[in-house]
């Protein structure tokens, strides 16, 4: 396995397997990989010839309020995980390699989509993930990338920038890897203490109880966010951002509960803001 900290490093090693006729899969990250990266990384191991790791701490990301210089890093860490699930190249560029000095180009979605969810409380977060993202696609050109349905919005954004820029790369959906407890895992559980660890459950406790009520049948969105959100509040260091139906194409909020749409929470935990959801099948 590579490691590669420039652009041209990146673009001559993937011309080369193109050459010699070999798929490339993308898996973008911030580092600090767990086990549901892993699961990316295995993913397109398994489906491309080649597969392409970026490990980049994207500033353009966070507002200034945010956690930026307080995100884990533990880039030796990162490099054995990749090297497990079967990467053969590691981008891990500085920022300036990525944003050179007076870079001022942004790809950004104008419509409502941004905006819902998580984007209420983090207005120009999916600017500088579109941008980071089409940057790398740009730099590595691959034939497909994979993304966790964790992160349902950005999935959903990736997908409609993909189209709406006439990206030819298949964007690959994986599912959510959880704790044995059933905690989403996310670098930032890193952030939690004890009691704060315990508490964080009630996020995928409320994502069974929401399910369950699906399951049984109930397709009113208000009855099942309630329900969900009312487990939440019994927590005390717990505090609800959004728990939230929406068509999980567009992530127009939705007052019924039909096949794809996504039911999606952010909560924060303390200081932690953390996220989880699930589709109606
Ligand atoms: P991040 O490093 O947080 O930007 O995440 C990089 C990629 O890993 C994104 O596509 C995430 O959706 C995905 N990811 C993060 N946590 C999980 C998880 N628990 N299960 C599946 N995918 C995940």
């Amino acid at each position: 396995m590579k490691i590669a900290t420039t652009i041209k490093e990146v673009r001559e090693t993937v011309a080369q397997w193109k050459r010699e006729g070999l798929t490339v899969g993308l898996v973008p990250t911030m580092g600090y990989l767990h086990q549901g990266h892993g699961s990316l990384i295995k993913a397109s191991a398994n489906d491309c010839d080649r597969t392409v790791v970026s490990v980049f701490l994207n500033p353009t990301q966070f507002a200034p309020n945010e956690d930026l210089e307080s995100y884990p890093r533990d880039f030796e860490n990162d490099k054995a995980l990749c090297k497990e699930m079967g990467a053969d190249l590691v981008f891990h560029p500085e920022v300036e390699e990525m944003y050179s000095e007076g870079s001022a180009t942004f790809v950004e979605i104008l419509s409502d989509m941004p905006k819902q969810l998580c984007g209420k409380t983090r207005p120009i977060h999916f600017r500088g993930v579109c941008t980071v993202v089409s940057k790398l696609f740009n730099i590595v050109n691959p034939d497909k990338a994979f993304f966790g349905e964790k992160d349902a919005q950005q999935l959903a954004i990736i997908r409609k920038m993909v189209k709406d820029m006439s990206y030819g790369i298949e964007i690959v959906g994986c599912p959510i890897i959880r704790e044995a407890d059933g905690l989403a895992k996310s670098s930032r559980n890193t952030y939690l203490n004890e009691e704060e660890r315990k508490a964080a459950l009630c996020l995928s406790q409320a994502v069974e109880i929401g399910k369950d009520l699906v399951n049984k049948g109930e397709t009113n969105a208000d009855k099942v966010i309630s329900a969900m959100k009312s487990h939440i509040e019994k927590e005390p260091l717990a505090r609800i951002d959004y728990v939230q139906a929406v068509n999980g194409v567009t992530m127009t909020p939705v007052d019924t509960l039909c096949k794809n749409v996504l039911v999606a929470m952010a909560v924060y935990i303390g200081k932690t803001r953390l996220i989880d959801n699930f589709s109606v099948k």
